[in-house]
């Protein structure tokens, strides 16, 4: 066993897990149905086929508790996996905490986040189904650059609609998926009806994911050789991310280590999902005693604040009905600067295990999410990107409860990836321009009433 008192805790390539894991498998009940936006009866694989290769939709319906992953997959996540397991010993000795806090860092990919652990599997199985491209949506940008290097490996396009407040904010991203060799629009766009609908109604309209998704969702709908793919939400993403939990369990397990807490952010649910299912099997399991916690925007709370029900994915109601907790598929966030959280829905599978009570969720302000992003930055050394700050202030807080009553908790939290492209969100922290955006009662109730009714 190795001392547990080391900073990183790092598996070899040939301990890297050959399967993902499908939490599904062990629940006490199933998800309910997705269902077909016109009919709104369940959907089966058929519906899904203009969108995704058969491959894909079986990983999303499956209730096999293991998903094999292909050796040529395997082959490019060995570009940065296994990735490393930090124990935050400078953030711990700053805070003055009994606690030990470890994070699972996802930074060191080449698109900087977890997503390419979908995005790589995504494009392999579209390559081997025929597909020729890919359309998508990006919010801060982080899926659409996980997307075009995907693409690039398997010898796809890739064209991506980019939410038009981050395509503002974050020019660096467009260049990032450029480099990759994919093709970006800022989104709404005039390319597609569902763009131009909203530019008619709105022609300064900063964008949401649910109409840059419309958009994608469009394009591929349109045209038999291409494909969309989704970044977060879905099983079959989740699944992919679970990788990143199978590692921690084995590495927490080479010091002799097991949490008693694991915090991660939630926009989608997929970083979230992916680092804790392999640790609620274990506790579903009575192996593990362990509190998971997903923390999210004040501004787009919709695990605290919305409403357990069956909404559409995107703003133009193309995708399927899906019960989720959602703000409503016409919300449209305050443009705060984690673009990845702002997001109106949040997994099925999460809000489903939610509901059973498995996890907790809180929602945390735009500033204590900087000044927890720049506390960990001065002590660490990792500029966090702006999503994973919210983990980050949700694990400050639980280490400081444990500075008062002296319990030495362990704390796990997901460090997704980091924010070196998100650099002006820092400057206009440090600069002391950042707003908080509460969400007023009246605007979400505005939204909530733009639910599919009957359902
Ligand atoms: C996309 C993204 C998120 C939000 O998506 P999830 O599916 O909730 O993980 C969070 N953090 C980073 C760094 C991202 O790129």
């Amino acid at each position: 066993m190795m001392d547990r008192n080391v900073t990183k805790v790092l598996l070899d390539e040939s301990e890297m897990p050959r399967r993902w894991y499908n939490l599904v498998a062990d629940l006490p009940s199933a998800p309910p149905p997705v269902l077909h936006p016109g009919t709104r009866a369940p959907i089966g694989p058929d519906d899904l086929a203009p969108l995704f290769p058969m491959s894909l939709i079986e990983q999303e319906v499956t209730a096999e508790r293991y998903v094999d992953i292909p050796e040529d997959v395997l082959d490019v996540y060995r570009l940065w996996r296994p990735s490393p397991l930090y124990r935050a010993h400078r953030l711990e000795k700053a805070l003055g905490t009994p606690a030990q806090i470890y994070y699972k860092y996802e930074g060191v990919s080449p698109a900087g986040s977890h997503k390419p652990n979908t995005a790589v599997p995504q494009a392999y199985y579209n390559a081997r189904a025929g597909i020729r491209r890919l359309t998508t949506e990006t919010g801060a940008g982080q899926w659409g650059t996980a997307l075009s290097f995907a693409a690039a490996q398997f010898g796809l396009e890739c064209e991506v609609w980019q939410v038009r407040s981050s395509y503002d904010q974050k020019p660096y991203r467009k260049i990032m998926i450029e480099t990759f060799g994919g093709v970006i629009h800022p989104s709404p766009s005039t390319l597609t009806e569902a763009g131009r609908a909203v530019l008619e109604k709105d022609p300064g309209s900063p964008g949401s994911l649910g109409i840059a998704i419309s958009e994608a969702v469009e394009v591929a709908a349109g045209h038999p050789d291409t494909n969309y793919a989704l970044g977060s939400v879905l099983n079959h993403v989740l699944l992919h991310q679970t990788v990143i939990g199978e590692e921690a369990l084995l590495q927490f397990a080479k010091i002799g280590v097991t949490p008693d807490v694991i915090v991660g952010c939630t926009g989608g649910g997929s970083n979230f999902g992916g680092l804790t299912f392999p640790f609620l099997r274990e506790k579903l399991a009575g192996r593990l005693d362990v509190t998971i916690r997903a923390a999210e925007p004040v501004s787009c709370p919709s695990l605290t604040r919305g409403r357990y029900a069956y909404d559409f994915g995107d703003t133009a109601g193309l995708t399927p009905l899906m019960k989720m907790h959602t703000l409503g598929h016409d919300f449209i966030p305050d443009p705060i600067h984690a673009g990845g959280l702002r997001y109106h829905g949040m997994s099925p599978l999460i809000s489903h295990v939610y509901e059973l009570g498995l996890i907790e969720a809180v929602a945390v302000p735009q500033s204590e999410c900087f000044a927890a992003g720049v506390r960990f930055a001065r002590t660490e050394g990792i500029v966090p990107a702006p999503e994973p700050t919210h983990a980050l202030a949700a694990c400050i807080e639980e280490a400081l409860r444990c500075r008062e009553t002296g319990e030495p908790k362990v704390i796990l939290t997901a460090l997704c990836g980091h924010g070196h492209l998100d650099l002006a969100a820092y400057g206009a922290y440090l600069a002391g321009e950042m707003t908080d955006h509460a969400l007023p009662a009246d605007q979400l109730d505005a939204a909530l009433a733009g639910l599919p009714q009957a359902l």
